[in-house]
C-alpha cells in the first residue's frame, strides 16, 4: 500500500511575506492532513525557512526544487543538500525539466544530485519525461526509461521510502495539456518494471510515482485513480490555496 503524496512545486513565486499567508490559510482551512495521504510544499530557497516555521508540527512536508551536486564547497550561488536538509526538509525535487532545458542538465548531473540529496537525508522527487518530438515518434517510454536508468546510476536509495520519481511529460508541464490516465498509467507501470529490474520488486512495489503536468482539480481524479500513479507533483495549480487543497482532498482514500 503506497500512501499518494500531493506535492506543490511553487517554481519562482511568492515572497517569504505571501509564502507566510499562503501557508497560514492553507492550514487553516485543511485542518489536519487527513489520513490516508501525504502534502508537501516545494517553494523556492528563500521561503524554506518560512516553510519550516510556518509548517512545524503541521503534518504537512516542505522540500527543495533543486540541490547542488556538490557536499560543500567553492560553488557561488550553488545550495548543498545539507543546507535544506538542516532547515527540516524532507524532500529535494531533481532533474526537473525546466532545469534539464534551460540549465542544460544532463541525467548524469540529475544523478549526482539524487546521491546528494539522499546522502543528506532528504528523499529525492527525481523527474523524468520525454519531449512532445519523442511521444510523436512512439519513443516515450524508451526516452523516459532511458532518463531514468541515467538518472539513477550510482543511485542507492536505503528503502523504497527514499525515493519518488515524478513522470512529467515536458509538453504537458504549464501547457494545459494533459496526459490521458491510460499514457500516465502506462508510463507509472513502465517505470515501475524499470525500478524492480534495477532494485528489486519488493522495492519497486512500494516505491512512489508521481505524474505531473497540467494537473488541476477537473483532471486529477481520473489520473489518481489509475493503480500505478501515486499522486501529483502540481505546478500552477500550487499556487492557490483552493485548488491545492482541492487537489488534497482528492487524493484521499485512495
Ligand atoms: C511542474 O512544475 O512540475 C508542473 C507539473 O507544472 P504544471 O502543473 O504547472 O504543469
Amino acid at each position: 500500500m503506497r500512501t499518494p503524496l500531493v506535492a506543490g512545486n511553487w517554481k519562482m513565486h511568492k515572497t517569504p511575506s505571501e509564502a507566510r499567508v499562503w501557508f497560514n490559510e492553507f492550514l487553516d482551512e485543511l485542518g489536519a492532513v487527513p489520513p490516508g495521504v501525504e502534502v508537501a510544499v516545494l517553494p523556492s530557497f528563500p521561503l524554506l525557512p518560512v516553510a519550516a516555521e510556518e509548517l512545524a508540527g503541521s503534518g504537512v512536508a516542505f522540500g527543495a526544487q533543486d540541490v547542488s551536486a556538490h557536499t560543500w564547497g567553492a560553488y557561488t550561488g550553488e545550495v548543498a543538500a545539507l543546507q535544506v536538509a538542516d532547515l527540516g526538509a524532507r524532500y529535494a525535487v531533481v532533474g526537473h525539466s525546466e532545469r534539464r532545458r534551460y540549465w542544460q542538465e544532463s541525467s548524469e548531473l540529475v544523478a549526482a544530485k539524487t546521491a546528494r540529496a539522499l546522502e543528506a537525508g532528504l528523499t529525492p522527487i527525481l523527474c523524468v519525461g520525454e519531449p512532445l518530438e519523442a511521444r510523436e515518434r512512439g519513443e516515450a517510454e524508451g526516452f523516459v526509461l532511458d532518463q531514468l536508468r541515467r538518472s539513477l546510476q550510482g543511485v542507492e536509495p536505503a528503502g523504497p521510502d527514499r525515493l519518488v520519481v515524478a513522470y512529467e511529460p515536458v509538453w504537458a508541464i504549464g501547457t494545459g495539456r494533459t496526459a490521458t490516465p491510460n499514457d500516465a498509467e502506462a508510463m507509472a507501470m513502465a517505470i515501475r518494471e524499470e525500478l524492480a529490474a534495477r532494485y528489486g520488486a519488493a522495492f519497486a512495489e512500494r516505491v512512489r510515482v508521481l505524474y505531473g503536468g497540467s494537473i488541476k482539480p477537473e483532471n486529477f481524479a481520473a489520473i489518481l485513480a489509475r493503480p500505478n500513479v501515486d499522486g501529483g507533483l502540481v505546478g500552477g495549480a500550487s499556487l492557490e490555496v483552493a485548488s491545492f487543497l482541492t487537489l488534497v482532498r482528492l487524493a484521499v482514500g485512495l
